[in-house]
């Protein structure tokens, strides 16, 4: 665990999923707001590597393909991402698979450069293939990735159930049939971050359409 024993110099965010039921108790009127975690990529290229542990299945592997695939289309300036080389040890962003239980769905740990600076150093997701004893469903494995892709990029939280970017994932999203992509609010966050040109520039969050 390198990354622990950078600890004292680096930012570390950590951001988890969890299945916590939500209530909402209040009727949604006003605008969502997402959340940006004010940090960046600031090259234009970013390496993502899988590394699956052992009972992973070549199933759940494409399924995080694909859903990093699918953060593809952002708008220009955002940083493309690209799998690392064959036989690479590591990457820009580490995805690592588990087959494991317990209430964490995924978790995404970022490091910057230094202290003051918002650049980006590495990544590193970690995704459980179950949660409460049940295994994801393929889309299920999807989205998770989807959600903490959208943390290594810089976003945060939305305060929109519906959105990707919120922090409790209901069941359907994660034992159900359906994906979840990416909305208009989350490539509006991006589109504020990136390009990445001073780190002051990026807001606290923005309002979604
Ligand atoms: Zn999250």
């Amino acid at each position: 665990m390198s990354g622990l024993q950078r600890k004292s110099f680096s930012n570390i965010l950590i951001l988890v999923l969890s299945t916590t039921v939500f209530l909402a108790l209040w009727a949604h009127t006003a605008n969502a707001t997402l959340d940006l975690l004010r940090v960046g990529w600031d090259k234009p290229t970013i390496y993502y590597l899988i590394k699956a542990g052992k009972g992973v299945s070549p199933q759940a592997v494409s399924d995080v393909v694909t859903a990093v695939a699918d953060w593809g289309a952002l708008p220009q300036g955002a940083p493309i991402l690209e799998p690392a080389v064959p036989g690479a040890k590591s990457a820009d962003i580490v995805i690592h698979l588990k087959v494991g239980g317990g209430r964490v769905l995924g978790m995404a740990l970022a490091q910057t450069t230094s202290k003051f600076s918002c650049v980006l150093k590495s990544v590193s997701i970690q995704l459980s293939g179950k949660a409460f004893g049940n295994s994801f469903s393929s889309p299920g494995t999807r989205n998770v990735t989807r959600h903490e892709i959208g943390h290594a990029l810089g976003l945060g939280h939305s305060d929109d159930p519906q959105d990707l970017m919120y922090a409790q994932a209901d069941s359907e999203e994660v034992f159900g049939p359906f994906d979840v992509y990416p909305s208009a609010c989350d490539i509006n966050g991006i589109d504020a971050i990136y390009p990445l040109v001073k780190c002051d520039d990026i807001p606290r969050n923005i309002l979604c359409p």
